[in-house]
């Protein structure tokens, strides 16, 4: 069966300079040349530090940014190509659920009309309309009577619930999740993504889940790619990733993240330096100036994806 979204090489370059007067012409490859597919029903978690490029694969995705380069397909069809005519029925399979509930919720909007909204866009008739806001909260754990509110008289995780609802309206196939539990205390955030968990299933829906921290898409995920600086080092099945990843950098990141059983210690992986500014990445390997395993050939020559297993891919001159 095709995937419901492939993603092949894709690309997105914005340049930072206009190369005038001479001047080299600079780019940031915010997301340089990632490749993945997403099958329906199923999660993929796509995990890494700021300013990696997985938000703006998130927002290629939506159509809401144009690739620089690649191809994204959906049902088997080429959508990155698309006029925006063609990209607003789209639009309509594709939902985004966003990080901060108190910034992407209208404070002038009652819930009815936020939760309307995509409803309205997509001309479902009022009544209906009406009828679907109240089931939709019903659905995400508040009340009808929730309706004829505004945003500021909720909780951080009760407007999330809000814009879940809203993502929901229009029957999306595919629902990216851009950080949607980072804005939350610790306490709600399992509510939340027990709430996502439940919902795929009882809608059959698919999701992309971004986020910074390889702990918060465990639970949640089918698999996993892990981003550093515009490309995907490593992705696997959430077993391999976890239990035996491969990149450098995965070890690295797993290793902060607190086991449950003492016994099974991991050592921890500190990573030396900071994150390279992604318009000046380092050469060969861009990974190589915070890898403890670094070589000569790793500051020389770019590592290609291997798949080393049946859907383990890795980016590293280790394999
Ligand atoms: Fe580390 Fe070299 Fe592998 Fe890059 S290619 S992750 S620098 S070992
Ligand atoms: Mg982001």
């Amino acid at each position: 069966e095709a995937p419901l979204l492939e993603v092949k090489n894709l690309k997105k370059y914005f340049s930072i300079n206009k190369g005038l007067l001479g001047r080299k012409k600079k780019f940031v490859k915010a997301v340089d040349d990632v490749s993945f597919t997403i099958k329906k029903g199923e999660t993929l978690g796509l995990v890494g530090e700021s300013g990696c490029g997985k938000s703006t694969t998130g927002r290629m995705l939506m159509r809401l940014l144009d690739p620089t380069e690649g191809q994204i397909y959906f049902e088997g069809k080429e959508i990155s190509n698309l006029n925006d005519n063609q990209i607003r029925s789209l639009r309509k399979d594709f939902q985004m659920v966003f990080q901060d509930p108190y910034a992407s919720l209208n404070p002038r909007m009652k819930v009815r009309e936020i939760v309307s909204e995509p409803m309205v866009i997509h001309g479902i008739p009022k009544e209906e309309r009406m009828e679907r806001v109240e089931k939709l909260l019903t659905v995400v754990g508040l009340s009808a009577y929730h309706a004829d509110r505004y945003p500021h008289e909720f909780s951080g995780g009760q407007r999330q619930r809000i814009g879940i609802a809203r993502a929901l309206a229009v029957n999306p196939k595919l629902i990216i999740a851009d950080e949607p539990v980072s804005a939350l205390d610790v306490s709600i955030q399992s509510q939340i993504l027990n709430l996502l968990k439940d919902l795929q299933e009882e809608f059959e829906l698919t999701y992309l889940f971004i986020a910074h921290d390889l702990s918060v898409v465990e639970h949640i995920s089918d698999r996993v790619g892990v981003m550093y600086l515009g490309k995907i080092v490593e992705l696997a099945d959430k077993q391999s990733l976890y239990q035996n990843p491969k990149h450098p950098y995965t070890k690295a990141l797993l290793s902060a993240v607190p086991i449950p059983n003492p016994r099974l210690k991991r050592e921890r992986i500190i990573l030396k330096g900071d994150i390279p500014s992604p318009s000046n990445p380092p050469s060969g390997c861009t990974f190589h100036t915070r890898c403890p395993l670094a070589t000569e050939e790793c500051r020389n020559k770019i590592p290609q994806v291997k798949e080393i297993n049946p859907g383990h891919y890795v980016s590293c001159h280790l394999f």
